[in-house]
């Protein structure tokens, strides 16, 4: 697989590269968003290697000298900007790796194109600076900047760029892809896709993760037996977590998951809308033994003790209040 086919989803920006290069209206400046992993640097690449092909197809031939070059990391004429500190791109960054370059012509082709990954750490010196290449930028010039967040641009930076989002995938299509491409089995794949919420690079980390194994194993064998759990059980099974470095936020998703398929359970009774297929006598059970007040009393648990841990407050406190709530109800 190259060029485009290695991201999944993501339809509408490959249409929206495919049409600039059919009509040869290519922007100077596009903002690519989205969550790490939802495939920015991938698209940016496949744009880049198509603009530069030699063969001038929407996409990039994968054999010419150009393309060859630019999957090598070896074309003159794609530019990775690099920064110098880890933590932010500088004035410096922008003015000797842009504009200083910008104005020397292409080696090869028409076009010479410039990739800023992590473009939400642009200072605003450095925004400034770049705003100068974007105002006025010469006919061959090519600038993709990517980013988590496209609020950390000028608003004047935001008006000369063509914005792309890149959309969360649907949980199918998620869970077909692990299934076919990583080889993992139906029902463990719909976990990974609704606990990934469409972000594809999430969905494969986690596939591929000894660690979500080890969390998965132990929240179930939490939420199993929760009922019959007491406090100091309880506090011990945090501090394990903790003591192995899971990430809270993590099985805070996870128990949310896991509550909303017994409230879906219990409201439907249908377990193809179940996320943990394989749990499914465990959430009958306790479906059995939980009322609607109480399921939604736990959700709301959860929520509060996301809150509260993005408040700084003392997180065994935090989870200590969750967990009681959802071993009384
Ligand atoms: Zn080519």
């Amino acid at each position: 697989m190259t060029g485009y086919d290695e991201v999944l989803g993501q339809d509408l920006i490959k249409k929206f590269f495919h049409n600039c290069i059919q009509t040869g209206n290519v922007p100077h400046a596009c903002i690519l968003s989205g969550e790490a992993g939802m495939g920015k640097r991938k698209l940016a690449q496949a744009f880049a290697e198509a603009l530069l092909c030699e063969r001038g197809g929407t996409e990039a031939c994968g054999v010419c000298h150009s393309c060859r070059q630019a999957a090598g990391g070896s074309h003159p004429d794609l530019i990775f900007v690099t920064h110098e500190k880890p933590a932010s791109i500088g004035v410096k960054d922008v003015r000797e790796q842009i504009q200083d370059t910008i104005v020397i012509r292409p080696y090869n082709g028409r076009y010479k194109v410039y990739i800023v990954d992590e473009g939400e750490k642009m200072t605003v010196q450095a925004q400034n600076a770049l705003l100068k290449t974007i105002e006025e930028p010469p006919s061959y010039g090519v600038i993709l900047l990517l980013t988590t967040n496209a609020d950390s641009f000028l608003p004047t930076i935001l008006s000369r760029c063509i914005q792309l989002k890149c959309k969360p995938v649907s949980d199918g299509a998620g869970k077909k892809y692990l299934m076919e491409k990583f080889q993992v089995p139906e029902s463990r794949a719909e976990i990974y896709a609704a606990f990934a919420r469409g972000n594809v690079g999430k969905m494969v980390e986690l596939a591929t993760s000894e660690k979500f194994q080890n969390m998965y194993d132990r929240m179930v064998g939490l939420l199993k037996n929760i009922k019959k759990m007491d406090i100091s059980d309880l506090l011990s099974y945090i501090k394990e977590l903790k003591d192995e470095d899971t990430d809270i936020y993590d099985c805070l998703d996870f128990m949310q998951l896991w509550y909303r398929d017994i409230l879906m359970y219990k409201v439907t009774r249908d377990v193809n809308l179940m996320v943990f297929k394989n749990e499914r006598n465990t959430i009958n059970e306790i479906c059995e033994k939980s009322g609607y007040d109480g399921l939604e009393l736990i959700l709301q648990a959860i929520d509060k003790a996301r809150v509260r841990l993005n408040a700084n407050v003392n997180q065994d406190l935090a989870l200590e209040l969750m967990l009681l709530t959802m071993k009384e109800n």
